[in-house]
C-alpha cells in the first residue's frame, strides 16, 4: 500500500490498471471504489494487513462512479465489512442493479469505439447495497474533517471526486486517465456527455490540486492545473 499523505493510501493494482484508495482516520478506515472482482477484496485485505488493520475495520465505502472497474467487488466488500456506502444518487440505481450504467450513443463514436460499446453490451455486475445518495457539496466530517465531495459528471451521470481542500489532494475517479502516455481525458465510448466531461475537467483545473489520485494511472504530483491545461 502506497501512503500518499498522513491520512491517504493508495492501492495500485495490475500495473496500475485500476487503483483504489483507503482512508485512515485514527484506525476508522473508508475504501474509495473496489476494483473489477471479489478478487480485489482478497486484495485490500492483504493490503490492510501489511498494516495491521483488517476488513472489519472499514466503516465507510465511498464509490466515484458506477462502473464495473470501480464497484465490482462492492458486494463482495459488503458481506465482509457492513460498511456504509456512498455513491452519487445518478448512479444510484446502477449499483442497485435496476439499471445498466449509461455510454456514449453510438453515432458519436467511430468504429473502435462501437466496437467497444458492442464488447461491454452484456456485461453484468453483482447487484450491491446503496445507504446514502450524495448530491455534491456534501463535507463528510465522520470520514475525514474536511473532505468535500465533488459531483464531476459526465464519464458517468454521477461521477463524484473526493476534495481534501487542506492537502490539495483530489481523490477523482475516472474524471481523467493518467495513461502511461499523459494525462487524458477518459474514454469517450463509455462517457455518455462529453460537454460534462470537459467542463468537469475544468472544474478540478480552477481547484488548485496539488495531488491528483485517479482510478487508471500513477499520482499526479504538483501544480495539476499547469498539467492538464492542454486537455482544455
Ligand atoms: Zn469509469
Ligand atoms: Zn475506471
Amino acid at each position: 500500500m502506497l501512503q500518499i499523505t498522513d491520512h491517504i493510501y493508495g492501492i495500485m493494482t495490475k500495473m496500475h490498471f485500476v487503483n483504489y484508495y483507503v482512508i485512515d482516520n485514527d484506525g476508522v478506515l473508508t475504501v474509495i471504489d473496489i476494483g473489477l472482482s471479489s478478487g480485489d477484496v482478497k486484495t485490500l485485505e492483504r493490503e490492510l494487513e501489511s498494516k495491521g488493520w483488517s476488513l472489519e475495520q472499514v466503516q465507510h465505502i465511498l464509490i466515484t462512479h458506477a462502473h464495473p472497474d470501480h464497484i465490482g467487488g462492492l458486494a463482495a466488500l459488503q458481506a465482509r465489512s457492513n460498511a456504509h456506502t456512498y455513491i452519487h444518487r445518478r448512479d444510484a440505481a446502477v449499483v442497485r442493479g435496476g439499471e445498466k450504467s449509461p455510454t456514449e450513443k453510438p453515432e458519436n463514436l467511430g468504429f473502435f469505439g462501437r466496437m467497444m460499446l458492442r464488447i461491454i453490451a452484456n456485461a453484468t455486475m453483482e447487484p450491491a447495497r446503496v445507504d446514502t445518495e450524495l448530491n455534491g457539496g456534501e463535507v463528510l466530517v465522520d470520514i475525514l474533517p474536511g473532505l468535500e465531495v465533488i459531483h464531476l459528471p459526465g464519464h458517468s451521470y454521477g461521477q463524484c471526486g473526493f476534495w481534501l481542500p487542506d492537502e490539495k489532494l483530489l481523490i477523482g475517479g475516472d474524471v481523467m486517465m493518467n495513461f502511461p502516455w499523459g494525462i487524458s481525458k477518459p474514454l469517450r465510448f463509455v462517457s455518455p456527455d462529453w460537454n460534462a466531461v470537459h467542463e468537469s475537467i475544468r472544474k478540478v483545473a480552477d481547484l488548485d490540486v496539488q495531488i491528483l489520485c485517479l482510478g487508471h494511472g500513477a499520482i499526479v504530483r504538483g501544480n495539476v492545473s499547469d498539467k492538464i491545461a492542454h486537455l482544455l
